[in-house]
């Protein structure tokens, strides 16, 4: 495909998505996101095969993190990323913190930690009971925080993405690189708001991929990136995971 049909191809699912993203704001904001909830469930098992399309293309405290970090992003022409070193090990917190909301200690110790539900809870559920004072406080924190840093609570907080995550692990399609044409720019690496190595996978089988589809936007070698079905069994030679 050539140079152009490819640019407009790529600018075309990245407004499309952030055409999905309004939308799921404008029906949060209209108090009849909730009412979709059973819908939605939709994605959950997608995930097994196509990976999470909720936390990028739906989640409207995803879309709101995206767009303080586009700001940030427009202010200090700069994106702080945290150190692999530590991404590593951070990544796993969500699914710590799931499976602590699954074994039904949740309500002592995660009420402030899962701000989400409760945030939701009163934006979503209007007649439900309001939220906490310490719930919002997080929320406008970590919206705060993402001017900084992409998507912080997506990345290592959220126990919805965690879910999605987990799905997404026996994905069947997913982002794939082709090494022989890559230039290890790592333009992939810097636009990816889940901080995965793109560059250093073949397929991306990471739980914290949203298939948002930045790494594939941004890179700057045609059909080097690209959306399609990966290859099975996963090998201990291909590079997967990417963190
Ligand atoms: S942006 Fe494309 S060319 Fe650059 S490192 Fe990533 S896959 Fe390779
Ligand atoms: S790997 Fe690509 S599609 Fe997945 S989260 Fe990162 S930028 Fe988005």
């Amino acid at each position: 495909m050539d140079k152009k049909k490819n640019e407009s191809k790529h600018k075309r699912v990245q407004l499309a998505r952030l055409g999905s993203q309004l939308l799921f704001i404008a029906l949060l904001a209209g108090g009849i996101y909730m009412n979709l909830r059973m819908v939605l469930l939709i994605l959950l098992p997608a995930s097994l095969l196509f990976g999470n399309f909720f936390c990028g293309w739906v989640c409207p405290y995803g879309t709101l993190q995206e767009l303080t970090g586009t700001i940030g992003r427009k202010l200090f022409k700069k994106r702080w990323k945290m150190p692999r070193a530590i991404q590593k090990y951070l990544q796993y917190l969500r699914y710590f913190l799931f499976v602590i909301l699954i074994i039904g200690i949740a309500d002592t110790l995660l009420t402030p930690v899962n701000a989400y539900g409760t945030f939701m809870g009163q934006f979503m559920n209007q007649s439900g009971r309001a939220a906490s004072v310490l719930s919002l406080w997080i929320m406008g924190s970590f919206l705060l925080i993402s001017v900084f840093f992409e998507r912080p609570f997506c990345n290592y907080l959220c126990t919805e993405a965690a879910k999605y995550g987990v799905l997404s692990m026996t994905r069947l399609f997913s982002v794939k690189r082709n090494e022989d044409s890559c230039i290890s720019c790592r333009k992939c690496d810097k636009a990816c708001p889940m901080n995965i190595e793109v560059s250093a996978c073949d397929q991306v089988r990471n739980g914290q991929c949203i298939n948002c589809m930045k790494c594939i936007h941004v890179c700057p070698v045609d059909d080097t990136l690209g959306f399609g079905k990966v290859k099975w069994p996963v090998g201990k030679n291909r590079k997967n995971k990417g963190a």
